[in-house]
């Protein structure tokens, strides 16, 4: 943790209250064991008011006591616009700031993450709640955004629409936005101005499935993680690790699709492969990068032009040589027609804060 806030990155802690909050969440011995667990799923009533103290003090205290540089409000997943819950977090984000402010934690940045289903999301009205509720004087630096179900392999035209929808109610707020579990689709969500940061896991959870928490926890799962999969950059897209040879081998392969940075992969489609886990970070942050550097009214055209369009195109071939690349083919093709609509409906998008780990300045 020191070498990480040295390096400039940073450690953020998630309370796991979404988690404590239902009950297959809770179900799950990592999570009941948290000082602030208590012993039982987390109710409204549990947590109103003054209720709230214990839990928004254990919480400040574990982030002293680590050195963390941010915390994830102590939040709940919301299953309506009016459920009881939003106003319940904004008040613990209250509490939380003020606790953290007490221990001279001043500096420690709060996320919110907003955790609500999809059909709740794509109301207008919902949103305008959700807006009036994270707006200033709430304490937070950024909204993170735990759309369920949204990602990659959920992201048809008519979820991708309303995604970018909801995200620009909430650019109303100023806070800016962050897609999580978003995958490939998060730089799409970015060029568009959506969400001004994406967070992924390394290879995997590229979509929010929250269908864990509601349902009792698997007595036989040990959570092992399976390996980390092949990133194909052109495409945006995974390769099960069997099958990298068999697709490199194939005609044309290796020049369309092996990487060619000599300071991420000196031995190119090889390292790929030995190395999948390094290839795919190296190549995310070089896309975020790369977005981030181009003008906002740019990004869109450039994401169309040099990312979208070619990979739509590359994937034809390789979806015919590997057969489990077809539907990142049409994920591809379906991203374009409905980016491509977008671009020529808009002219101008309003665009969400870049989410750079700074605090947000607000007015005292
Ligand atoms: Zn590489």
């Amino acid at each position: 943790m020191t070498e990480a806030g040295r390096q400039g990155l940073e450690t953020v802690l998630d309370p796991l209250t979404v988690d404590l909050g239902t009950a297959g969440g809770f179900g799950r011995g990592r999570v009941r064991n948290l000082p602030w667990a208590g012993n039982a799923p987390h109710l409204p009533d549990d947590l109103t008011g003054l209720a709230g103290v214990p839990l928004v003090r254990a919480i400040a205290e574990e982030v002293q006591a680590r050195g963390y540089s941010a915390v994830l409000a102590p939040t709940h997943f919301l299953s309506a616009a009016d459920d009881p819950w939003l106003l319940i977090d904004a008040d613990l984000t209250h509490r939380l700031r003020a606790e953290l402010d007490r221990l001279g934690l001043g500096h420690v940045r709060i996320y919110y993450p907003l955790v609500v289903k999809a059909e709740v999301f794509r109301h207008a009205e919902a949103r305008g709640r959700l807006v009036q509720t994270l707006r200033p004087p709430l304490p937070i630096d950024a909204v993170w955004l735990r759309i369920h179900p949204f990602g990659t392999n959920s992201s048809g035209p008519l979820a991708l629409r309303r995604y970018l929808e909801g995200c620009r109610d909430l650019h109303a707020t100023g806070v800016p936005l962050v897609a999580e579990h978003s995958g490939t689709v998060g730089l799409a969500l970015m060029a568009f101005g959506a969400v001004g940061g994406i967070e992924s896991g390394i290879t995997f959870s590229e979509g929010v499935q929250l269908g864990g928490l509601f349902k009792a926890p698997d007595p036989d799962d040990r959570g092992f993680s399976p390996a980390p999969r092949i990133y194909l950059h052109q495409l945006g897209t995974f390769l099960p690790p069997e099958r990298g040879e068999a697709f490199f081998g194939a005609r044309g392969m290796k020049s369309a699709h092996g990487c060619t940075n000599s300071g991420c992969c000196p031995r190119g489609w090889q390292d790929m492969q030995m190395r999948p886990r390094r290839h795919f970070l190296l190549q995310r942050a070089h896309e975020v990068a790369t977005l981030s550097a181009t003008p906002p009214p740019l990004r869109a055209g450039l994401y169309m032009e040099n990312f979208l369009r070619p990979a739509s195109d590359r994937a034809v071939r390789a979806a015919e040589i590997e057969p489990s690349l077809e539907p990142a083919r049409k994920r591809l093709d379906s991203w374009r027609g409905t980016l491509g609509a977008q671009l020529e409906k808009h002219s101008v998008f309003t665009v969400s804060e870049p989410a750079a780990g700074k605090r947000l300045r607000r007015p005292a």
